[in-house]
């Protein structure tokens, strides 16, 4: 019997007749709010319309843009008997129908998009890349000759249709000109969408599509969300010299933002069991630390470090509605070749939606997100790495590489967790709720100890100050070393044996992906033993003769409270308990007796960080009585040659004069800093 009916009269009988589970006459509800609203919308819900009568989804399917055309005209049907006094004032031109559902018509991957599905619905998942600013195109436009006047009507049924300029009947060679008062208009914006980072194969280019929304459907995502389109799949022609081609283009129907959360790695309840239980075992920790990037030797605190900022901290808002981050971000400065890019890579491969970038970026967007001028005209809005991997982690190598625009916006990334942009008439806040995890070569190609950290990065000092942990990697000499390590590298060359007990990294991502949703409590006692370490790193900077010389600010707290919370979660704990604390102490005091040492004084200096001037300013002196001090230390407590202290002085600081280092030496001298135990040779007074 449905087959003698119009497909318009079988969707106006699914309107009028559809109830849902409160038996509810969802659709006649819904028509009936309209003439009210501003964007009048009729979703229609794919599964509504499968139960209701299975061909007419498939006719949705096969023939949506038939199949919208007439919903349309059935929606004013339900309206003349409705809402008579306002159906005058509306047209079909004012009605939007969207479909919604899980996954209406075909659900195509982005590598799956192909021909065949030209003119079919179909629902497509992606990371939104970009947004072009909005535009206005006529639907239905009116014409007038330019010689007799004749009005002549063109009109589109879709938005990705091209228009062209038609011609009077009678005046073939006559120009037309568009009366642009009688002309209907409607916005649109073209955006793309991209395969999401953690479902590429590897080593694979993500593949992407353009879609282009029509009012109501503009601005509803930006770039940096999760999105479901469904929409149209339509190909749009492309000259290219002689030959013609044509690309994909999906005419988005309907656009909704998903919840990341959806794209969590996913974990049975069976793999839980086996995580909850793996867990319990003796040595758990320390073989999760061995089996991050196991082809790596050695670095333990540091692949420790890269755990924990993986797993990360609770994000919290506080009673006043102040937003703490729970993030923590690391930075890898050191010598080059000793594998900072390897556990980046490592890291952002096992992180949820890891994405691994250098710091130029990998697109035009560059790390952040920039407004980019569109080869056809007008301007888009990309988002870069740091923005695509929001809720995740974003492992950003040479880092010092960086562009300009992308160090003012990372500030703002690494704090406020957002990246506002304002450029060309596009004006957007992007979400960025992600963990930096970076790499940067030394400036002078080879870390200096005798500069302090800042100097060695080219990043400024309120950048720098936003990692909560900075771990530095020089390349030391030691045969023994250099023994394990090669022996290490040849093994595990060796692809058919497994590293000797450790997990793989499937494990790895999940236990990463499950400790992460844990929600951890502090308890009193380790709150005691962070607070205690906290205060006597400041009472014994007050103790120093420089009053200004601070160890330790609140900034390293907060990172201290991160660090113990994620290492709760990393013991599958839901409290923070002192191991936890002390835990976090450690990687705190690695970081700040490596990176914040003032080499000069050898006091731990975390102003020297934070302002770029160490609090106590580096006298030519005190870096020449450092040198004493680290030869005589070299030397067993030994005195050393004069020469020798000049030539080192030369060569590893910045005072270049001989002269004034053997005056330097001399005032030492009279000082009773150093004294002269055999004609020539000097030794401090109070060795360290
Ligand atoms: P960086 O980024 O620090 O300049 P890379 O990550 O490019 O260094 O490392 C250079 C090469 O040396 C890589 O192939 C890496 O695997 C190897 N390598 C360096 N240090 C180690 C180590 N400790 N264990 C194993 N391989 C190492
Ligand atoms: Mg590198």
């Amino acid at each position: 019997m449905t087959e003698e009916l119009s497909l318009e009269a079988r969707i106006l009988k699914f309107f009028k007749e559809f109830r849902d589970e409160h038996d509810r006459l969802k659709y006649v509800e819904m028509i009936n709010a309209l003439p009210a609203l501003e964007d009048k919308v009729v979703k229609i819900d794919f599964n509504d319309l499968f139960y209701y009568e299975r061909e007419l989804a498939q006719e949705l399917t096969e023939n949506p843009f038939e199949f919208i055309d007439a919903a349309k005209t059935a929606v004013i049907e339900v309206l003349k008997v409705e809402r008579p006094l306002d159906v005058m004032h509306i047209s079909k031109d004012h009605i939007y129908v969207a479909v919604s559902g899980e996954e209406p018509g075909y659900p195509v991957r982005l590598r799956s998009i192909s021909s065949k599905y030209i003119g079919k619905l179909i629902t497509v998942q992606g990371l939104l890349v970009k947004v072009t600013q909005i535009f206005s195109v006529p639907v239905k436009a009116v014409y007038e000759c330019n010689v007799c006047g004749a009005e002549i009507v063109v009109e589109r049924r879709n938005i990705s249709e091209k228009m062209s300029k038609p011609s009077c009947p009678e005046h073939r060679r006559a120009s037309c000109k568009l009366v642009k008062e009688k002309t209907l208009f409607t916005d649109i914006q073209y955006a793309r969408i991209q395969e999401r980072p953690d479902e590429l194969p590897p080593g694979q280019i993500p593949r992407f599509i353009d879609v282009i929304f029509e009012k109501p459907m503009v601005d509803k995502a930006y770039p940096g969300d999760f999105v479901k389109v469904i929409g149209v799949l339509d190909i749009r022609q492309r000259q290219r010299r002689d030959r013609l081609e044509y690309d994909f283009i999906l005419v988005g129907n309907y656009v909704e933002s998903r919840e990341k959360e959806a794209f969590e790695v996913v974990i049975t309840r069976e793999e839980e069991e086996e995580i909850k239980r793996v867990a319990r075992e003796p040595g758990f920790y320390d073989k999760l630390i061995r089996s991050f990037a196991p082809s790596i030797y050695g670095y333990n605190e540091i692949k420790e470090a890269l755990l924990l900022s993986l797993i990360g901290g609770e994000d919290k808002e506080l009673r006043d509605g102040t937003k703490i981050r729970g993030k923590i971000h690391i930075l890898l400065v050191g010598d080059p070749g000793l594998a900072k890019s390897q556990l980046l890579k490592y890291a952002a491969y096992i992180a949820p939606k890891g994405i691994y970038t250098s710091g130029r970026g990998s697109t035009a967007a560059g790390l952040t997100a920039a407004v980019i001028k569109e080869p056809g005209g007008g301007m888009s809005l990309e988002a870069g790495a740091v923005v695509l991997a929001d809720m995740g982690v974003c492992a950003i190598d040479e880092i010092d590489k960086m562009r300009n625009e992308d160090r003012v916006a990372l500030h703002e990334a690494m704090e406020q967790m957002t990246v506002s942009i304002s450029k060309g008439g596009i004006i957007a806040t992007l979400n960025a709720r992600t963990t930096i995890i970076a790499a940067a070569n030394p400036v002078d190609g080879i870390f200096n100890p005798y500069k302090p950290l800042v100097a060695n990065i080219n990043l400024p000092v309120t950048l720098i100050s936003r990692f909560d942990l900075i771990h530095t990697i020089r390349d030391e000499l030691s045969e023994e070393r250099d023994r394990r390590l090669t022996e290490h590298m040849i093994l595990a060359r060796e692809s058919d044996i497994p590293y000797e007990d450790t997990f793989d990294t499937t494990f790895m991502r999940k236990f990463i992906a499950y400790a992460r949703r844990l929600n951890v409590k502090m308890t009193r006692e380790a709150s005691d033993l962070l607070q205690e370490y906290f205060i006597n790193m400041r009472r014994q900077a007050s103790m120093t003769e420089d009053v200004s010389s601070i160890p330790i600010t609140p900034r390293q707290f907060e990172a201290l409270i991160r660090l113990a919370e994620a290492s709760a979660r990393a013991h599958l704990r839901t409290k923070v308990t002192e191991e936890d604390a002390r835990i976090a102490i450690n990687q705190m005091n690695l970081y700040l007796r490596q990176a914040a040492m003032d080499m000069t004084t050898k006091q731990v200096d975390v102003t020297q960080i934070m302002t770029g001037t160490p609090a106590r300013k580096a006298s030519k002196t005190s870096t020449v009585l450092s040198i004493i001090r680290d030869l005589v230390n070299e030397k067993d407590g030994e005195a050393v040659n004069e020469e020798d202290i000049v030539d080192t002085v030369i060569r590893k600081t910045h005072i270049k004069n001989r002269d004034e280092i053997m005056e330097i030496i001399d005032k030492l001298k009279q000082n009773g800093v150093i004294y002269e135990p055999m004609p020539g040779f000097y030794k401090p007074v109070h060795s360290k």
